[in-house]
């Protein structure tokens, strides 16, 4: 049957859809739902891969203070690659047409009006509309999204490398531009055999020549290297004082130009500053459950004598997220990932609350 001009192939009246039906807990039901129609400026997007990240967990156990508890019956996930199946009124004005395969991020929509949108940061739109926290996200058959946010994917880039690009990669590419480092410089990643981190050792790497140290536990050693990192630094080898001067010595003296902090760890955020040189930069990414505490030695002495800074660093924009997606069609950045079903997703959070998980899973909606 020829596509007509809304909607092509036969759309179900219901879809299979996993719900946090205890949040607080490790809890996933499978549901099905009644199939939603695209309003004005919507697509309904037939969704065939997702990404699961480690803020899906965060959010699903309520693990975030500061963040609203999330609702029951809650449809997790943010790395969405899908379909275009049938487009709402009012989509005529956007490039989406029926067929296209898009891509689905945290930041489900943008206003284009608010501080955060003018600065190009769409990414961090005040209307606060996030995929898979209050507003349905990508561990279903279905959803819908603004046609005019949903991100392309490169022809010739499976949807399975794509989808992590969505959260993990983006995130990682925003963090390393934002490090105001330039080829040639030493950049640090901890928590660099993490879903985030190898990604920022790859594209620090591969597609912006930074000389990439990473640290993470010894298990994760062969898979940093092979990302393209310089060095590698069991972080069990070493206490807060030996492990700056060990990149102190890596640099030959003159320490790190950025340092970025992917795991989620009080920890690693104390060691961070002291491995950094003159005019360097700590971007801060991974986000530590439980109570948030300060930076322990972020005092104002240990930043303006040696001129350096802090910054925040979360997802980022569309401009970044069809940059990074590239960086993955040209195979410059490769997840170490693997695919499950839909069914398979609590044993998969499970496993990731124990800190067991290697690489990215992608669940396979199709
Ligand atoms: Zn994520
Ligand atoms: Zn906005």
């Amino acid at each position: 049957m020829l596509p007509s001009s809304r909607h092509w192939l036969r759309i179900p009246k219901t879809y299979k859809a996993a719900v946090y039906d205890k949040p607080g807990q490790i809890s996933i039901k499978l549901e099905e739902l009644p199939t939603p129609e695209p309003g004005p400026g919507e697509v309904l997007v037939r969704i065939t891969h997702s990404g699961v990240c480690h803020s899906d967990l965060s959010v699903m156990r309520s693990g975030w203070t500061g963040l609203p508890p999330c609702p029951v019956g809650q449809i997790g996930g943010h790395e969405g690659v899908g379909i275009v199946q049938k487009l709402g009124p009012d989509c005529e004005a956007t490039s989406v047409k029926l067929g296209d395969r898009v891509g689905i991020k945290w930041a489900a929509a943008f206003c284009g009006k608010c501080a955060a949108c003018k600065a190009g940061f769409d990414g961090h739109c005040e209307t606060k509309k996030f995929s898979g926290f209050f507003t349905p996200g990508t561990f279903a058959e279905y959803t819908l999204a603004p046609a005019n946010y949903v991100t392309p994917i490169p022809a010739n880039l499976s949807s399975t490398l794509a989808a992590p690009m969505l959260c993990a990669g983006l995130t990682s590419y925003s963090a390393l531009l934002k490090s105001g480092t330039s080829s040639g410089d030493f950049v640090v990643v901890s928590g660099a055999g993490g879903g985030l981190g190898h990604l920022a050792i790859q594209i620090g790497a591969r597609g912006m020549g930074y000389r990439m140290i990473g640290i993470d536990d010894a298990s994760k050693r062969s898979l940093v290297l092979e990302c393209g990192a310089e060095h590698f630094l069991n972080m069990r080898d070493f206490n807060d004082t030996t492990l700056a001067e060990e990149i102190m010595k890596l640099t030959g003296g003159q320490g790190a130009k950025a340092v970025i902090v992917c795991a989620g760890s009080n920890r690693a955020y104390a060691q961070a500053l002291p491995m950094l040189g003159f005019g360097g930069t700590m971007v801060c990414v991974g986000i530590p459950e439980g109570e948030q505490v300060p930076i322990s030695n972020a005092t104002p002495g240990a930043l303006f004598a040696m001129q350096k800074r802090i910054v925040g660093s979360s997802v980022g924009s569309q401009k970044e997220a069809i940059e990074v997606l590239n960086l993955a069609s040209m195979g410059i950045v490769k997840t170490v990932c693997r695919e499950e079903k839909m069914d398979a997703l609590q044993g998969v959070f499970e496993e990731m609350s124990k800190g067991a998980a290697i690489g990215r899973v992608v669940l396979d909606l199709s």
